[in-house]
């Protein structure tokens, strides 16, 4: 997978974990992709900071429960591959 014109080859990317990939999705496309819809209305998620389910809105979105940041690549939005930024992890600290 090469196609997406990126331009991010050096380290974190689409395919990293955890709190790197919710950072690659947050600066991807100078930050124009992270507010933007997930097509067909999101994604089901289950927040894996508190354990609720919720629907993941946008590329980069929050669990309105306890706040964890989640995110998914935007070339692969499916609910397997939501990176969850970590405990204490809040987008101010992007
Ligand atoms: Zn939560």
């Amino acid at each position: 997978m090469s196609g997406c014109g990126c331009g991010i080859e050096n380290g974190a990317g689409p395919f990293s974990k955890g709190r790197e990939l919710v950072e690659f999705v947050w600066n991807a496309h100078g930050g124009t992709v992270r507010d933007q819809p997930i097509r067909n209305g999101g994604l089901e998620a289950i927040c894996q900071g508190c354990g609720e389910d919720f629907i993941l809105q946008t590329y980069v979105g929050s669990c309105p429960h306890c706040n964890g940041v989640h995110a998914v690549a935007p070339m692969n939005p499916t609910s397997e591959n939501i990176q969850f930024g970590g405990k204490g992890f809040t987008l101010a600290e992007v």
